[in-house]
């Protein structure tokens, strides 16, 4: 899988859609949380439209459209997405591990549905469900947290798990419902390497 180019600094790790549902990509663009390896990808702030255009959350026209939102409001709005990603990480995390998260997390997190489901509409000719050209950059966030909703409730529990490596979360839709790991290439082979290392040892 192939990472997404996201500005990284002096990071020397990679970022990949490995989530399999966009709330899960959206909680994992903090790598290794809580651990000395943390690093938030959302840091610079470009990097997330970069992010919202890969994971399908806008389209081009509106990256370019948003290309020129006025700094001042984008840094005040950013502040506010990575308020929503922390409660999608109260939620999304302990749901991934098979614990419950915490009734203040889930109280957030409706409060959150409630005001998504304002950009929420059906299309007139089409009659599916659409989303609000969101205009705005807190407006990318409505549908990453209908996501989650559709995660938490519609999902079975047992296929959403989180990587025993990066802590990163995905959704299994494997057909024996094995998948261990984030990515194969990532911490499965680390795994493999560390088991062959072991066994040389022994
Ligand atoms: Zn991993």
């Amino acid at each position: 899988m192939e990472p997404l180019p996201l500005s990284r600094g002096s990071y020397e790790g990679t970022y990949k859609l490995i989530g399999g549902q966009v709330s899960l990509d959206f909680v994992n663009t903090i790598s290794w949380p809580g651990t000395v390896k943390e690093h938030d990808w959302l840091t610079p702030i470009g990097n997330f439209l970069v992010w919202a255009l890969h994971a399908g959350v806008i389209d081009k026209p509106q990256f370019d459209d948003l290309q020129a939102y006025p700094n001042d409001k984008f840094q005040g709005e950013m502040k506010q997405i990575l308020e929503i990603r922390a409660t999608l990480a109260h939620v999304l995390r302990p749901f991934a591990s098979g614990k419950d998260p915490s009734p203040g997390a889930v109280h957030h997190f409706n409060e959150l549905v409630h005001k998504a489901s304002f950009s929420r509409y059906i299309h007139p000719s089409t009659l599916k469900w659409s989303w609000a050209d969101p205009g705005t950059i807190i407006n990318i966030a409505s549908p990453i947290i209908w996501n989650a909703a559709l995660v938490v409730t519609e999902i079975d529990r047992a296929r959403v798990n989180s990587c025993p490596g990066c802590q990163w979360i995905f959704h299994d839709t494997s057909r024996n419902r094995r998948r261990r790991w984030c990515d194969m290439e990532d911490c499965g082979s680390r795994d493999k390497a560390l088991r062959y290392y072991h066994r040389k040892k022994s």
